[in-house]
């Protein structure tokens, strides 16, 4: 009998950790579960903790560490908290981690895993986004295997397999467009929290729905794709495909487009890192394509959704710019959702920021923690100007 594989997953009790622990929940005995964390569901925590016999449970908000203590009393189980405890956590050694917090919150638990040497599977663009180039140089460093987990990126690698990037004439992702993809400027200005988390297609977290709606989601895995597939800025397209089928695509130079098709549903492109380079089941429906009976695709509207604009030009600057762009989106995002500015404002606010602050390239997590923290600092003043 083979080995159960080892697993940890960084932001459990999100959405792609929920997608991720129902995959494992359908064959537990080829499972073993090392870290779950979270940052302050405790409770779900304990729940999920307690269910896969984790060996860690953690919250990265110490002040949740005492109601996960309780919860988790008797178990066996380690309950720690706090950034440290997380990083340790990621530490421990396990064959994959999925890298699945929110935010740039995940860069140093990422980063840990990263150092482990083995197989990071990646949600978390932000920590991608800001810290792109420290973290690639940490992967290669450490040998470790990278497997992207958006389904985008996923998409992408999986059309790469067994080819070259030489040979590549350009890459494009492809975008739904969002819950807003066919609003009037007007309409965007007056556009609520509540409109824009409904995503037409997809279910996920706040913050990504958010930026789904905006189209910086877009605009940061066009950075991402920047890091991870590295045929040049220039080879990298956006075209908006409302149905969400194909989840994006390679063309070569003798003209051949390989695409990946798929339900929009996460568990297959978390199956296929999960999986990797073998191939696993999903509860998933097959795509019929007779019933869907068209495929549409046009060109992004740059004027009213700015976003992809402004990430192609902080990839372009290079530096920090895909950072400060990063904290300044985090910041806006979670402004909107608290009521506190119009949702078109969000890309003002991180070109505002973009224009005022351009610090020079930082060269190791350290100071990529410390510039994300200063960016946030003056978006939050532009916050207090509106
Ligand atoms: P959710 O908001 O659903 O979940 C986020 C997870 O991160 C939760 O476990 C949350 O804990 C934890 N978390 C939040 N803040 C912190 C913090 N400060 N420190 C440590 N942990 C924290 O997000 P999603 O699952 O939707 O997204 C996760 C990542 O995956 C994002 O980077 C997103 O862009 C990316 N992604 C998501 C997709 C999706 O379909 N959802 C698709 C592709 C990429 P708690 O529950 O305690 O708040």
């Amino acid at each position: 009998m083979t080995q159960p594989r080892s697993i940890s997953i960084l932001g459990a009790t999100g959405s792609i950790g929920a997608s991720t622990l129902d995959l494992i929940r359908r064959d537990p005995g080829k499972w073993r579960v090392v870290a779950l964390t979270a940052n302050c569901q405790a409770a779900d925590l304990a729940r999920l903790a307690r269910e896969f016999s984790a060996e860690v449970a953690v919250v990265a908000d110490e002040s949740c560490l005492a109601e996960l203590r309780s919860a988790l009393a008797g178990s066996g189980i380690d309950a720690v908290g706090g950034a440290t405890a997380l990083v340790e956590a990621a530490s421990r050694p396990a064959d994959i981690t999925v890298a699945a917090i929110v935010g740039c919150a995940g860069l140093a638990p990422t980063m840990a895993a990263i150092e482990q040497g083995r197989s990071v599977a990646l949600a978390n663009k932000e920590a991608l986004v800001s810290a792109g180039d420290v973290l690639t140089a940490a992967v290669a460093r450490h040998g470790t295997t990278l497997l992207p987990m958006d389904s985008e990126h996923n998409a992408i690698f999986q059309c790469l397999a067994g080819n070259n990037y030489d040979h590549v004439r350009s890459i494009t992702l492809t975008a739904s467009g969002g819950p807003f993809r066919d609003w009037s400027a007007q309409q965007l200005a007056a556009a609520t929290p509540a409109q824009a988390i409904k995503h037409p297609n997809w279910d996920m977290g706040a913050k990504i729905s958010v930026d789904s709606a905006t189209m910086f989601n877009k605009g940061l895995e066009l950075i991402e794709a920047h890091h991870l597939f590295p045929v040049g800025l220039e080879k990298l397209k956006i075209v908006v495909h409302p149905q969400s089928v194909v989840h994006s695509m390679v063309e070569y130079r003798d003209g051949s487009t390989l695409a990946q098709l798929g339900p929009s549903d996460m568990r297959v492109p978390i199956a296929s890192c999960l999986a990797w380079p073998a191939r696993m089941d999903t509860p998933c429906a097959p795509l019929d394509l007779a019933k869907l009976g068209e495929l549409t695709f046009r060109a992004p509207d740059e004027q009213r959704f700015p976003a992809t604009r402004l990430a192609r030009e902080a990839a372009e600057a290079g530096g920090a710019a895909a950072l400060v762009l990063n904290a300044a989106n985090e910041i806006a995002v979670a402004a909107f959702l608290a009521g506190q500015i119009a949702f078109t404002r969000i890309a003002v606010m991180v070109e505002e920021t973009m224009t005022r602050f351009s610090p020079a390239t930082p060269t190791s997590l350290d100071e990529v923690i410390a510039l994300d923290a200063e960016a946030r600092v003056r978006a939050r003043a532009l916050l207090e100007l509106a």
